[in-house]
């Protein structure tokens, strides 16, 4: 843990202003590259025999790019992860009362693609160090009507894939075979699992390129990767009416120019990631020793993207005095902190009044004691320590009753 000589010289660094939001506005960095990849896509679309097309390049190029990245054999770009996350579930053809286990921790976009897509939410709880979907508990879930396991890769680490895979392989549906497991992978674009990147494992995988996200084309945009042939076809096609598989459709398609500049930021990715990844590192040791703050745990063989730094405090702090936490880091240090996210059926009507009588124990009372202290590959040596060092004194304040 920082001394407190080294807790004294960080705090000397000026609060900032405005506050580092906890998730901030532009979640990557844009430099000129950007900036000319855009202006190019525009010039080239001015020949009016060219226009922006349809699906024209780079649009391809940036999906194959992407599925390099990831090592699928198919990514597909759209507008935004909300309709990838759609097509996923349209994709099972639900009929009514078939489940999907979503964890309840989670931003509302999946639950939501569930309702939308007249499945029957079943909300699985989580694992208390990871955050991510328990695959002990989609088992206990798991009914003839499961026809789905949606997990998130929950702000930036995976979700245990193979566990949940082989659950699904466990209990095959009557009709549909092994139980598919399908990634919303919005906050962890670039992060790691077993050797893969996130995106490879499951039947697809749902990316976000919204400007708070790991990478971002020109705001808003998403991918779908998959491995399988019919998946994306699908994907393909109801990304623009859906005629070639006969299926509801709708115009989900991203602009040249988004992709154009999506080229140039998945180009740097691996460092914007590798940048997250040293300075959440240098939290946990900077704040290793802090007991009643518990950072974000990073099992074997993963790969966290640090999309959010996700740290807890003891069960006697749930609730009010993390939330004075929370506040002191704002008001006084102009640093944000967010709960993310808390049980979506706490956070959504929609999701309470369909989802009635299901309550989880672990999440709720897990997410009563979690916070995310902000984070940004933008950020130096000299402010990561600031924020530790901004930490540790609202920590030993509540401590000593302050
Ligand atoms: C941001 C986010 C989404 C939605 O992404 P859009 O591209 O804005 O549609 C979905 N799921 C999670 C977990 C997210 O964080």
């Amino acid at each position: 843990m920082l001394s407190s000589k080294r807790i004294q010289k960080a705090l000397k660094h000026p609060k900032p202003t405005p506050p580092w939001g906890a998730e901030p506005l532009l979640g990557s960095i844009y430099g000129e590259e950007e900036i000319d990849a855009a202006v190019a896509a525009m010039r080239d679309s001015m020949d009016f025999k060219k226009g922006f097309g349809f699906s024209a390049p780079p649009i391809p190029d940036f999906e194959q790019a992407f599925a390099r990245h990831c090592g699928t054999k198919h990514a597909v770009a759209i507008n935004s992860a909300g309709p990838g996350l759609d097509m996923a579930m349209r994709y099972l053809k639900l009929k009514r009362g078939d489940e999907v286990i979503v964890p309840a921790v989670n931003y509302q976009a999946s639950p939501l693609a569930v309702l939308g897509a007249g499945g029957k939410i079943v909300w699985g709880d989580i694992d208390p160090r990871t955050f991510e979907l328990d695959p002990h508990d989609v088992e206990r879930k798991i009914t003839p009507r499961t026809r789905a396991i949606f997990p998130v890769h929950m702000n930036g680490l995976s979700a245990p894939m193979d566990d949940l895979i082989a659950v699904g392989k466990r209990h095959p549906h009557e009709k549909h075979g092994p139980i598919p497991v399908i990634g919303d992978a919005a906050r962890a674009c670039g992060g790691g699992y077993k050797g893969t990147r996130i995106g490879k494992k499951g039947l697809m995988t749902v990316f976000s390129f919204h400007t708070m996200k790991n990478m971002t084309t020109l705001g808003e945009g998403g991918m779908v990767t998959t491995d399988d042939d019919e998946v994306e076809k699908f994907c393909r096609s109801v990304r623009m009416y859906g005629a070639a598989v006969e299926a509801w459709g709708t115009s989900n398609v991203m602009t040249k120019v988004q992709a154009a500049v999506g080229l140039v930021q998945l180009g740097k990715l691996d460092g914007f990631i590798a940048a997250r990844r040293r300075l959440a590192k240098a939290r946990d040791e900077m704040l290793d020793g802090l007991k009643e703050v518990t950072t974000p745990y990073e099992p074997r063989g993963s790969e966290h993207s640090y999309y959010l730094y996700t740290c807890l405090v003891p069960k006697e702090w749930a609730g009010e005095k993390r939330d004075r936490i929370m506040q002191m880091m704002a008001d006084e240090f102009g640093i944000c902190c967010v709960v993310a996210n808390r049980p979506a059926y706490l956070s959504r009507k929609l999701l309470a009044q369909n989802t009635k009588g299901q309550r989880l124990p672990v999440s709720e009372a897990i997410t009563a004691r979690l916070f995310c202290v902000s984070i940004h590959p933008a950020m130096d040596d000299a402010l990561n320590e600031y924020i530790c060092a901004a930490l540790i004194t609202c920590v030993e304040r509540i401590r000593k009753g302050g």
